[in-house]
């Protein structure tokens, strides 16, 4: 495994080749809506995919629970709609949608926020935002918490397949990234964290006492009640955790390992991603809207809605490649998402990473109790001390230092210090950075933060 990686440079040609893709991808999106003007009304194209999304969610659901669909189907179909949802709320993170209507846009993320049974749309817009303005750099947290940078192990494997795999790693990601207050990510992770466990526990906890129960023989009938609510567990478990497990799991496996990091520039879009469209990713790609081959796009211009991504990626794939962008760089997980390759280890990197996709199919989807057991003892030792600071009363001294240092840890001074391209916008983006980072984004930033990400 490559040891060292020097710092990539901001340098000239990198600077153009970004602005020309960025022009490049603008131009194909100006073409589209020309074509289909149509496109132009973005409020009501998201109004019809949520409530498409939402009956379709229901047709499923009545599918399955009148047995006319098995469960394998329901999983499977349920996930790919809420790829949509998941879609929808990015772009309104982004605010694309009813700018003016902020009361539709927290409906919207109510109806989400139970539909994708995970951390609440208000939060991950905090970490997302920050997200591109960091992307890559130690104190991403977004992508950290899903598994950035981490070595392909039992870990990577965890936080990759749990929707909540990132509360394994969050006391390290919290020292880089000042602005991840533990208590803060925890609490809001909490209400559908719960839920996803006990519906899951509960789930698997009464099929596994069935199976010894009548390995001995027993009438399971006999026990009284036993039967009574595991209907409900069953239909929830099918009908909205295990999508929520498959769509998460593709769409996390997708994204970390599409994002570089720790030896990228900050604010340097050219090296925060890569093009991953090949083949032997399709079924990850089917349940995340083609997440991996499309996202680099989004990095480059976020104002654009991702049905029109899409379409967009395709179009400017070629000039993309023809500056230098990578694509199906397998080797990305064997360098813990390091952006410099090794040449004489690369050929074999690219086969372990290709092997790591099929380890995750085969055997992170199967093991996916012993992840959930492992974090939600995690989520309890968190609670435990939690309450135990709370008793000490010492976590507040502790929250208050932590928020008041004024020192957030970017690689400015490893840039300084490199002698890399500085210039009065770097500067002005990172004062913008250092500004905003450790504090909630507010919705009127919204707009600044795109444009500047952009
Ligand atoms: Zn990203
Ligand atoms: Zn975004």
């Amino acid at each position: 495994m490559a040891a060292n990686f020097p710092k990539q440079n901001r340098s000239t040609h990198i600077l153009s080749a970004s602005r020309e893709i960025c022009r490049t991808i603008k131009q194909s999106d100006a073409e589209m809506r020309q074509k289909y003007p149509f496109l132009y009304h973005q409020d009501v194209i998201c109004a019809i995919i949520f409530a498409g999304s939402l009956l379709l969610i229901t047709l499923f659901s009545y599918l399955y629970i009148s047995s006319f669909i098995s469960a394998i189907w329901t999983v499977m179909l349920i996930a790919l709609v809420l790829s949509l949802l998941h879609e929808l709320e990015h772009d309104i993170i982004h605010n694309l949608y009813f700018k003016s209507h902020r009361w539709i846009q927290n409906c919207m993320f109510i109806v989400i926020w139970v539909a994708k049974l995970h951390v609440s749309p208000w939060y991950r817009r905090q970490l997302h935002l920050k997200h591109h303005l960091l992307s890559g750099q130690i104190n991403d947290a977004e992508e950290r918490l899903i598994g950035l940078g981490l070595s392909p192990n039992y870990k990577r494997m965890a936080v990759s397949v749990h929707p909540f795999g990132g509360l394994l790693i969050s006391d390290d990601i919290s020292k880089d990234a000042r602005y991840l207050n533990l208590f803060t990510l925890q609490l809001h992770n909490a209400l559908m964290g719960l839920t996803s466990f006990f519906i899951l526990q509960t789930f698997v906890g009464y099929n596994v006492f069935c199976f010894f129960y009548s390995c001995l023989d027993y009438d399971i009938n006999t026990l009284i009640g036993f039967h009574t609510c595991y209907p409900i567990i069953r239909t929830l478990a099918v009908c909205l955790c295990f999508p929520n497990v498959l769509r998460q799991g593709c769409l996390v496996m997708m994204s970390n390992s599409s994002h570089y990091y720790g030896d990228i520039p900050l604010n340097t879009v050219y090296y925060q991603n890569q093009i991953l469209d090949s083949w032997f990713l399709f079924p990850f790609q089917l349940f995340c809207f083609n997440f991996g081959a499309t996202h680099i796009v989004h990095h480059y211009v976020p104002s654009q809605p991702f049905y029109i991504r899409h379409f967009t990626a395709k179009s400017v794939k070629h000039t993309m490649v023809k500056l230098g962008v990578r694509n199906n760089d397998f080797g990305i997980l064997w360098r813990n998402n390091h952006y410099t390759i090794d040449t004489r280890e690369d050929e074999k990197q690219r086969l372990y990473g290709k092997c790591w996709f099929a380890a995750c199919l085969f055997l992170g989807f199967p093991l996916y109790i012993l992840w959930d057991l492992m974090i939600f003892e995690k989520f309890n030792r968190n609670v435990i001390q939690f309450i135990r600071e709370q008793l000490l009363k010492r976590n507040i001294k502790r929250r208050d230092t932590t928020t008041n240092n004024s020192e957030l840890k970017t690689n400015e001074k490893v840039m300084d210090a490199n002698g890399s391209t500085m210039n009065d916008d770097m500067q002005k983006l990172n004062a913008f950075v250092n500004q905003i980072a450790l504090y909630d984004v507010s919705a009127d930033q919204i707009e600044e933060v795109n444009t500047k990400a952009a």
